[in-house]
């Protein structure tokens, strides 16, 4: 199911993932983007050892690649939601994803969709917006607003 998916890699539904302490080397070999505070260590997200929709280090990816299972993953494997259906999910999420990130432009590092959107509202919301683009503003909004309820909804993160 996942080698279909790979969308919780693409900080769509989490800006970072956690790492135990003993997994930081580890997570340095795989040049993964490290978070270090005093209470936790984690990686940011979207995850640059992503390649397509699969990971590029599966055999040595960090426990919380492993041990992640989101809503649909779980309703699937309890055989409550078939292939079929969750391929669907998948794709419509995927498809909104795509339509957002071909309005919205990237930052000049890789970051979420969600980031690159509040940037570029910002920057389009200068105060003296007119009433063409004070729509653009409006719809984007909108459907940065549909898009977290499908994936909560097909997703359940
Ligand atoms: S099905 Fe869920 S756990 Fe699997 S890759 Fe997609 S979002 Fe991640
Ligand atoms: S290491 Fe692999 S499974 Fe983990 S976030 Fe990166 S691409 Fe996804």
């Amino acid at each position: 199911m996942c080698v279909i998916c790979g969308l919780c890699c693409t900080g769509l539904l989490f800006d970072i993932a956690p790492l135990e302490e003993p997994e930081l080397p580890l997570a340095e070999r795989l040049r993964l983007p490290l978070i270090q505070t005093p209470v936790y260590d984690a990686f940011r997200l979207p995850c640059p050892r992503q390649d397509g929709a699969v990971c590029g280090v599966y055999a040595t990816r960090p426990k919380v690649c492993g041990t992640y299972e989101c809503g649909l993953l779980q309703r699937y494997t309890g055989g409550e939601v078939s292939l079929g259906e969750a391929h669907e999910r998948v794709m419509r999420v995927r498809e909104m994803t795509a339509a957002l990130r071909r309005q919205v432009p990237a930052g000049a590092r890789a970051r979420p969709l969600w980031d690159d959107a509040r940037a570029y509202l910002d920057m389009m919301d200068d105060g003296l917006v007119q009433p063409e683009r004070q729509r653009e503003i409006e719809t984007l909004k909108a459907s940065l607003s549909a898009l977290r309820t499908t994936i909560r909804q097909d997703l359940d993160p």
